[in-house]
């Protein structure tokens, strides 16, 4: 079906690929990747400050059959898939021999990772079916369609790309080191979790900066995943590179229940994160008073200071929390 075609307010050309601004005004995708790598670029229309990062748009095509070539259903394909519309997709590759593994020139992206990232489930399966390669990564950060799918809980789409051969454990080379077991813990999706971890997900990986999926979990108090890794053999006192662990974080957050998890599986209390003290210190400080109970009962050392001398008492006393003190008191601190 023919549409309307968008001629764009900056370089004056007819285009498939529509990016609108928070603003509302609407350009082609050419213009609006030249402003991402300027700083508070503005709408020429309105002066709006223009977004820099293409998530910040709502991205549409304009495709018109019967005008364009297949050089330029190519260009657009990624954005087709992104944009949810079967149908579209479908006569891209039937009628017009689109290559489905091909990014866009402009942003890199790929067919498979756009329909992933936003859930398009018939997408993804026809790409796959026409032979779409399920490890295919972005060139500029690595991101893959099993990334793209866990970070944002897509369950059926991370089912089906690990049926048909995604690698569970690929990172991304975007400096963090970052992999589906981590994103899907991060972002709480326990079923995708669950999922990974069935299909040979490495429990105890970990990023660049030595976080594990335990780890991020515990700081982001998703219990339920948390119990999950545990059971799965999850090391509980992995520590990242700066010392911290999932029982020192969850201290700091206030989770008891994860910290109580922890404890009850073998989380060493009195494990220290460099130059910030021990567990206890950090929720004495924050005047969890059932995180103390916990830590204290389970052999806490009391009496331990930290780099600078501090005690938990003396930390609970600065903050006024007089529940914690006379507890601290009572396990003998002093
Ligand atoms: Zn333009
Ligand atoms: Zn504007």
């Amino acid at each position: 079906m023919a549409q309307e075609l968008f001629e764009c307010p900056i370089c004056c050309e007819e285009c498939a690929l529509v990016m609108k601004a928070p603003c509302d005004h609407e350009f082609c995708g050419t213009c609006v990747s030249r402003t991402f790598n300027e700083v508070n670029e503005k709408c020429p229309l309105c002066r709006a400050i223009l977004p820099e990062l293409i998530d910040e748009y709502v991205v549409t095509t304009r495709l018109n059959f019967e005008n364009f070539n297949v050089e330029q259903i190519q260009e657009i394909f990624p954005f087709v898939c992104r944009g949810g519309n079967i149908a579209d997709v479908t006569q891209c590759v039937e009628q017009f021999g689109i290559d489905v593994n091909q990014p866009d020139s402009v942003y890199g992206m790929i067919p498979l990772v756009t329909s992933s990232d936003k859930g398009h489930f018939p997408i993804v399966e026809f790409l796959v079916q026409k032979d779409a390669d399920v490890n295919h990564a972005e060139a500029n950060d690595g991101k893959t369609p099993l990334v793209a799918s866990s970070a944002n809980g897509h369950f059926s789409i991370v089912e089906f790309l690990v049926q048909n051969g995604a690698d569970v454990n690929q990172t991304l080379n975007n400096g963090s080191g970052s992999f589906p077991l981590f994103i899907s813990s991060q972002n709480g999706h326990f079923s995708i979790v669950e999922c990974l971890v069935e299909n040979s997900a490495a429990v105890n990986q970990a990023r660049i900066d030595g976080t594990t999926p335990l780890f991020i979990s515990s700081q982001n108090g998703h219990f339920p995943i948390v119990e999950f890794l545990i059971q799965n053999e999850a090391d509980v006192n992995q520590a990242a590179n700066n010392g911290g662990t999932p029982l020192y974080i969850s201290c700091q957050k206030g989770y008891s229940s994860i910290v109580e998890i922890l404890v009850q599986n073998g989380a060493d209390v009195n494990q220290a994160v460099n130059d910030r003290g021990i567990p206890l210190y950090i929720s004495s400080q924050k005047g969890y008073f059932s995180i103390v109970e916990i830590l204290v009962q389970n052999g806490a050392d009391v009496n331990q200071a930290d780099d600078d001398g501090d005690t938990p008492l003396m930390t609970s006393i600065h903050y006024g929390h007089e529940d914690v003190v006379e507890l601290l008191r009572q396990h003998g601190a002093e």
